[in-house]
């Protein structure tokens, strides 16, 4: 017997699920699993939910739920309906454990664990599979103890089950390798492997789209959808991330949950882009819009091999997505990263300032942190408290030359052309390159020497606080 999934069915609509395990935060493995999930369904008009695995109740916390939420929502990646738990439909899980059972599909289990354990050992001794062979399976239910006991599935014992993956090709099982794989325990919980297949089904789950670490579950769980005489899903299991180095993913690497992504200051759509690639290409295209992502996601263009975390490409991505958004849609990503990094809001004043030289300062900011730092000019009160370096451009050579160019701003038309003009005038008059009064300048006006140019600083202060603060410097 040879046993192909998936039953694709064109007619059916497109939904697809994330599901993930609330014991941690949404590492970015998670994530780029669900925006997959997230960019398939949403491609084409279908739905996207959300499943928390929660079952097991010992690893489970509310805390990583709602770190999964938060994390989905700062990601964009909006669900369809309510968050279904896995946990409060144990009861649907045991009744099609029951269903099985009736129909012949499933059988009682009465062994105990030691007898399984002393199968397992003579097996080993005798060079035979561990797979727990149950002498329960065809027993008559006329002999059946008044003990305890668990359902198991009647699983194949020959041929195979092959799967018919999306990214992985046909993969073939032998079923000799799949064991009566238990359905519900002795104290009427479900297995990981029921609730799922029971999930997928009720919630009308058409693609599996998850990590390849997945693909062993998957031949196990085709055996319960035919014994159900469900559709199966398409599968698509999708290569794990992996570090720089071609290794597996680790904290060193960035395995870390997406709430630090926001901190180090990438935004949603730069993260959303750079995630988009990690896994799928679509021709040479490194850099797009969520429209084109939506329109051009498939599942041919997932890989088969591990895709890499890289933090360059990541930047790259990143400050690419920060030159192109919409200068209000910028200022709302920075104040919410000032507030989930702890750092004051911005005043009314400042938010104005920061809206009106956005397009200075998105110009080659990677991060929403470098933005803020270029910012740093427009946050500023007077008078300015120069850093250690800009102490020291603030020579009394120097500071001459800014008495100098006093004058000049009171009267120059507060162009960039003009004031360009006026401080060139200065410098060229003492026999000096522009760069020995932008450095003071920068000084005096932001209190440091990396600065955005010093002209749109002044343009974007003005000239009364552009006075008010080289008056300051020169006091
Ligand atoms: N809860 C599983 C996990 O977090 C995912 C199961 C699935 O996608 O089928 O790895």
């Amino acid at each position: 017997m040879s046993d192909t999934a998936a039953d694709t069915r064109p007619d059916r609509p497109v939904v697809t699920r994330f599901a993930p395990s609330p014991t941690g935060f949404l590492h970015i493995g998670g994530a780029r699993t669900a925006l997959f999930n997230w960019l398939y369904a949403r491609g084409r008009g279908g739905k996207f939910l959300l499943r928390i695995e929660d079952t097991d109740r010992a690893r489970s916390t509310p805390e990583a739920t709602q770190a999964i939420l938060d994390g989905l929502r700062w990601l964009g990646l909006d669900w369809d309906g309510e968050a279904i738990s896995q946990f409060e439909r144990a009861g649907r899980h045991a009744e099609v454990a029951q269903a099985m059972l009736a129909s012949g599909a499933a059988y009682k289990c009465f062994a105990t664990s030691e007898e399984i354990e002393a199968f397992r050992e003579g097996a080993r001794a005798e060079g035979r599979s561990t797979l727990y062979q149950s002498p329960w399976r065809d027993s008559d239910p006329g002999d059946h103890p008044d003990a305890p006991y668990v359902i198991r599935l009647k699983a194949p014992r020959e041929g195979e089950t092959v799967i018919d993956d999306a990214v992985q090709g046909h993969v073939r099982f032998g079923n000799e390798q799949l064991d009566d794989m238990v359905l519900l325990r002795g104290d009427g919980t479900p297995t990981y492997m029921l609730a799922v297949v029971v999930d997928d089904h009720d919630m009308g789950v058409s693609h599996v789209i998850r990590g390849d670490d997945h693909l062993n579950n998957a031949a196990r769980q085709v055996l319960v959808y035919r014994a159900m005489g469900w559709a199966v899903p398409v599968f698509a299991h999708i290569p794990l991330i992996h570090g720089p180095d071609g290794k597996k993913l680790s904290k060193r690497h960035g395995a870390l949950g997406v709430e630090e992504y926001c901190r180090m200051g990438y935004t949603p759509a730069g993260l959303r882009n750079y995630l988009a690639r990690l896994g799928w290409s679509h021709g040479d295209d490194e850099v797009f819009t969520d429209a084109q992502a939506l329109e051009w996601f498939d599942l041919e263009g997932i890989g088969r091999a591990p895709a890499r975390l890289d933090f360059k490409k990541l930047d790259h991505v990143s400050g690419q997505h920060i030159a192109m958004a919409d200068d209000a849609a910028l200022l709302h990503d920075l104040e919410s990263w000032l507030a989930a990094t702890g750092q004051p809001a911005l005043t009314e004043a400042q938010r104005d300032g920061v809206l009106q030289a956005m397009p200075h300062l998105k110009d080659r900011a990677k991060t929403l942190f470098q933005l803020y730092e270029k910012a740093h000019f427009i946050l500023l009160e007077r008078p300015v408290a120069p850093d250690e370096k800009a102490a020291k451009a603030l020579d009394p050579e120097s500071l001459s030359m800014l008495r100098e160019l006093t004058p000049q701003l009171q009267t120059a038309s507060w162009t960039r052309h003009e004031l360009e003009a006026a401080v060139r005038d200065v410098a060229e008059a003492r026999g000096q390159g522009l760069g020995k009064i932008a450095q003071p300048l920068r000084a005096a006006l932001a209190g440091r020497t990396a600065t955005p140019s010093v002209f749109d600083m002044m343009i974007v202060i003005g000239r009364e606080e552009t006075l008010a603060r080289i008056a300051d410097a020169t006091a």
